[in-house]
Parts: structure tokens; sequence; C-alpha cells
């Protein structure tokens, strides 16, 4: 992705506004010198006024000058001749005393002399004084008013001071393209509608459409917003202005509203144009919540006038990202303004599929067997496909190898998902016992409830992420739909760790905490949004907030439903708990073959699994 920067800055002067400051410094400096020169080098020792007159009393005294309320005077002292001073007192007698006194030059009398200080002229004294810093000052005031205005625009906030940094540089020469976003297909037909505009706007201008202004791209972190946006720009060649909406939030009110101004009128000289503004909620968040912020405000209404004023035929096209689209000023989604909403979603299957080879392009690779990858990172961003590729040739470059190769991207999903495996972290024969016969519990409930995914891979070493053990259990195809029996198997699968310590151990361990988690989440949601028990039928009892950041929900029933809600998750935890519980123990003979077998090879793959569980249904 090689862009460079053109030199295009806003409107501010070429002056720089330190300048008068600089000069008033240099000026200063040389007044300086002017009105106190040099003062000689000679060491000059300070004395008090009674040793004076009693070295011109004892005759060593060469000679005085007073000058400026002090008395400079010359000993001689061998050959040698030192200079003193002191202050000068209201002394009557001393012009007296100095012709009377001895002194050690050959004529034996002092010389003295009065120096009358030199005069400026009075002209040239006010000028100095009055004239010249008030020059200074106006200088300085003048440099720091046009670039505060150049910053402000017209009628800014004059108060406000500090680094704006105003300069907005527009790219050229983007070098993305469309063919470095892979999936999202959806996207990229709808950005290309706005590619051809910006290509050619007299063909949308001559029936009379006038295109949309903005497109509001929406989606998790990672799906590829920021990459898509310049891919539009590359695709069209036209200038690319990106800003982050946390930029135009700044410490001064009226920063942000300035800032606006600029970049619409930068982008207006250079139409046809973009205009990026990544993370858009970082402005763009409903303005009635809670407690008001000034500048955001300031700088949303900015935005939005801007949006409504500009030409929507001269060619500049407004493109904004977000993860929080719920948290949006409505003002902004309406007509004429982001009236575009662009869906990124997670990738599927196929999607990923694309994903990985897009970046396969970038490292030497073997033969990828891009089914087993894409399906082991099911739920994964492009980000993270990206990171996932990358992390594998790391692995390849450790192992002292020149290609990438498949197994070094299972390996490295393994580490995006779970952490770097821990070498030097050494269980003792009964955790590792339990940890297998944890895991194996999971692939056992998972494998024999019919409807459950089949196991990709169970492991027992250790990771930094702190799991002991971990089954990857891996989703055949992309499912949109998921029926209550599914979801009910899932939580009696993540139950099946602890049913099987239970079993065989009669004692149960931290190891589930996380399962314990999942399941408790997932049934919680089963109740209070899916509308799947029989009690609260299709009554809506939650809200997710944050649907692409974690997803977290709130309630939206009285206390007694919640806490009837808990009874009723409960309820169906324990019914999973002990369908996981029935199986196992049914199947016992085969959880110790594979618990042996895991323990002795500490990662087994899913078809090694299936073979020894299809052995024993032979059998049996
Ligand atoms: P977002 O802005 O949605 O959070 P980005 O656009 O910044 O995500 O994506 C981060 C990185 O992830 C990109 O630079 C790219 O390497 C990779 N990526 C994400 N989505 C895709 C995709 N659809 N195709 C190819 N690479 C992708
Ligand atoms: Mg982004
Ligand atoms: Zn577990």
């Amino acid at each position: 992705m090689n862009t460079t920067q053109n030199e295009q800055t806003t409107n501010a002067p070429k002056r720089n506004p330190y300048m008068g400051f600089l000069w008033g410094i240099l000026i200063v400096l040389l007044l300086n010198g002017l009105i106190f020169p040099k003062i000689a080098e000679q060491q000059i020792v300070e004395t008090d006024y009674g040793s004076f007159i009693n070295k011109v009393d004892s005759g060593q005294v060469k000679d005085v000058a007073i000058k400026s309320g002090k008395i400079f005077f010359t000993t001689e002292d061998g050959d040698k001749t030192k200079l003193y001073q002191t202050g000068e007192t209201n002394d009557p007698q001393l012009v007296e005393r100095l012709l009377n006194a001895d002194s050690p030059n050959p004529n034996n009398k002092i010389a003295f002399n009065q120096i009358v200080p030199q005069e400026n002229s009075p002209i040239l004294n006010f000028i100095l004084m009055w004239i010249l810093p008030g020059l200074i000052f106006y200088i300085i005031w003048r440099q720091v008013g046009k670039s505060l205005q150049a910053r402000m625009g017209a009628g800014g906030n004059f108060l406000s001071f500090g680094n704006s940094g105003a300069k907005i540089y527009a790219e050229s020469d983007i070098t993305t393209t469309f063919a470095d976003v892979a999936g999202q297909d959806e996207a990229k037909e709808t950005l290309t509608e706005i590619v051809d505009f910006l290509h050619n706007p007299a063909k949308y201008t001559e029936i009379g459409a006038s295109l949309p202004k903005g497109a509001l791209l929406v989606g998790p972190p990672g799906t590829g917003k920021t990459l898509i946006a310049r891919a539009v720009a590359g695709e069209a060649k036209v200038p690319f202005f990106a800003i982050s909406g946390s930029e135009f939030v700044q410490m001064f009110v009226g920063m942000g509203a300035a800032k606006v101004r600029d970049l619409f009128k930068q982008a207006n000289e250079k139409a046809p144009c973009i205009i990026f503004i990544d993370e858009i909620d970082a402005i763009g968040k409903r303005r009635d919540t809670g407690m008001g912020n000034d500048e955001r405000e300031q700088t949303l209404n900015q935005l939005l006038t801007e949006m409504d004023g500009f030409d929507g035929r001269k060619g500049v096209v407004i493109l904004a990202a977000t993860n929080r689209p719920e948290s949006l000023d409505k003002a902004l989604l309406r007509p004429g303004r982001f009236d575009r909403r662009i869906q990124m979603e997670l990738p599927d299957l196929e999607g990923r599929k694309a994903i990985l080879s897009v970046h396969l392009k970038k490292v030497k690779h073997e033969q990828i067997d891009m089914d087993v990858v894409a399906r082991a990172t099911a739920g994964s961003s492009g980000a993270e496909m990206a990171n996932i590729v990358n992390e594998a040739a790391l692995r390849a470059v450790r192992m002292g190898r020149k290609t990438v190769t498949t197994a070094d991207l299972e390996e490295s999903v393994e580490t995006v998902i779970a952490g770097a495996q821990k070498k030097n972290k050494i269980l003792s024969d009964t955790e590792k016992q339990t940890v297998a016969y944890h895991e194996i519990g999971h692939a056992l409930v998972a494998a024999m409830q019919t409807h459950s995914a089949p196991v990709h891979k169970i492991t027992i070493i250790p990771r930094t992420s702190g799991a002991l053990g971990y089954t990857m259990q891996v989703e055949t195809g992309d499912q949109a739909l998921m029926s209550k029996e599914n979801l009910f198997n899932r939580i009696a699968t993540l139950t099946g760790g602890r049913a099987a310590e239970e079993i065989i151990f009669h004692t149960v361990t931290t190891g589930a905490s996380n399962d314990i988690e999942q399941a408790t989440r997932l049934a919680r949601a089963m109740v209070t949004r899916y509308g799947m028990s029989e009690k609260y039928d299709m009554m809506g009892l939650e809200t997710v907030n944050n649907a692409y950041l974690g997803g977290d929900s709130s309630l939206t029933c009285s206390a007694d439903t919640a806490a009837d809600i808990d009874r009723e998750v409960l309820r169906m935890i324990k019914t999973a708990h002990e369908k996981a519980k029935s199986i196992l123990s049914e199947h016992l003979k085969v959880m110790h073959q594979a618990a042996s077998f895991l323990i002795e090879k500490e990662t087994i793959t899913g078809d090694e699994f299936m073979d020894i569980l299809h052995r024993y249904e032979k059998e049996s």
C-alpha cells in the first residue's frame, strides 16, 4: 500500500506563525547589546569607600575615574597595577584629598577625572524605549492572529490557542484496490457505483440524479472498513482525505468545528475527491444522552451543516466508518447525509478462503489446504486472518524453512486463538489425566449428539492464555440459523468437560471456568433474546447494546422477572449437564480409550478421535 502524500495543505499562510516571536527575540537581543556594552574583561576588585580613602592617603593610588555613581581606581603594587571599584558617596572633601595625596605616578599626583555618562539623544531614547517594543508586539500579534485565523476560519473562537494540527493531507496515488478486499461483495457492489460516479459525474447529473452524499460503513472491528474506503479512492483515482473522528475532538471548543469547515473547503477545491471519516462515533454520538460535550456537539453540528451545504453534484463523496452504529445521532443518518449504509460482516467460509488467498499472496507458500484453515477459523475477522498468515510466516522462519505450509497456518490459528504453547509448563500426571478426560468429555458429548459439530483437534498442551488443553470444534458450514436443539446441544457439550471429571474422578476442578461462562451466556440468551423458553415464549427480556463490540446487554424487565430468568437459566444448564453425564456414562469404555490415547500423544486430530469412536461403535 504505497501511498504518497502530496503537499496540499490548508489555506494557512506560508510564513511560519512563530517567526514573529523569533524576530522579537532577535531584536531584543540586539537592543541589549546596544544599551549594555560589554564590560571590560579585566578583573575589577570591589572594595569599600574607607579602604579607598586609606589607599589614597597612604599614597598607593595611581589614577581615579568617577563614572555614573562608581569610583574606579588603580593602585600600583610592585610592578602590578590593580583595578578596584567602589561606590561614590557624597564626600565634598574628596577632590581636595585627591589633589593633596601622594601617588606612585612620576609627577607624584593622582590622575583623576569625572567621566560624564554619555546620554543618548532624547529622540533615540524615545524610539528605543517606546516605539521599538510597540513594534515588536505589533508584529508578534499580527503573526499569531494570522495563524489563528487560518486555523479557525472566519469568525472562529479567537481565544482558542494550542496545536490544532489543521493540516489535512490529501493522499493521491493510492494503490489499494477492490482486489485487496476479499469477500464483502455486497459492499463492493454499492461502492462500485460511487466509484463510477467519481469517474464520470456527468453521466449521473445529465439525467438529474444526484448520488448519495455519504455512505456509512458499519461492522465489527477488523472486517476491512478502513481498507475498503481506501480501495474506493484507489479505484476512483481521486484524492483521499482521511481523518479519524477523534482527531476532531480537541481540547478547545470551536477547534473541531473549524477543522470540519477546513476539511470541506479543501475537499471542494479538490473535487472530485473522497473524504473518509474513520471511527465517526467519536463525534457522531447521539446528542441527547447524558452530559453534554460542547466541543463534540459543535463539531457534529458543523459536520451536519457542511454535509447539507455542499453541492452533491460536484463529486465530493463522504465515507465514514464505525462499529457502533446504534450510538450515532439520528440526524447523521437521515437522507441527504449518510443515507447509504454498507454492512461489513464477519466473513463466512468462502469469505475466509478468499481473505486467506489475498494474504497468502504476500508470503511464499506451498500448496495450502485452504478448506482446513478456513474451517478452523470460524468467527475470525479479516484482520485476524491477516494476523494468522503473518504468524504462520514467522513460524516458518523460526523453523528454518523458506515457505509457509498448511501446518504453519494451523498452528498459528491456535496461537492466535489460544496463545502460544507453553513449553516449560509441566503438568503432574494427575493433572494431565484430569485435563485429558475433561477434553475427551467435551469431544465425546459433541460427537454423540448428532447435531453437534465434529471435533477438529484435541490437545492437552498448555497455552499461554492459561488454557491447559482444548477441543477445537469445526463448523461444517456457516449456519445462519441455530435451532433450539443446536443451542441446547452446545450447552451440553460445554458441560461435557466437567461431567467427565465428575464421572471419572468423583470431584470437580477449576478447569471448567471458561465452559461455565460460555454455557451461562448461551442459556441466558436463549431465554432472554431468542424466545426459547416455554415460560417466556416470545417476550424480549434483554437488549443488546454493542452488537459489534462484544455485545453487552441490559435487561429490560422487572426485578421479579430477572430473578425468575436466573431460575430458568439454571434449569436449562442443569438439564444439559445431566444429558452430558448420561451420554458419558453410557460410553465409559471409549472415553477411557480416547483419554489414554490423548495422554500418550498430547495432541490428537479429529480423524484419530473419530477412528477410535468408530472402532468402538463397530465392537458394540
Ligand atoms: P476495520 O477498519 O474494519 O476495523 P481494517 O480495514 O483496518 O478493519 O482491516 C485491518 C486489516 O485486516 C486490513 O489491513 C487487512 O489486512 C485485513 N482485512 C480485513 N478485512 C479484509 C478483507 N475483507 N480482505 C482482505 N484483508 C482484510
Ligand atoms: Mg478501521
Ligand atoms: Zn472445558
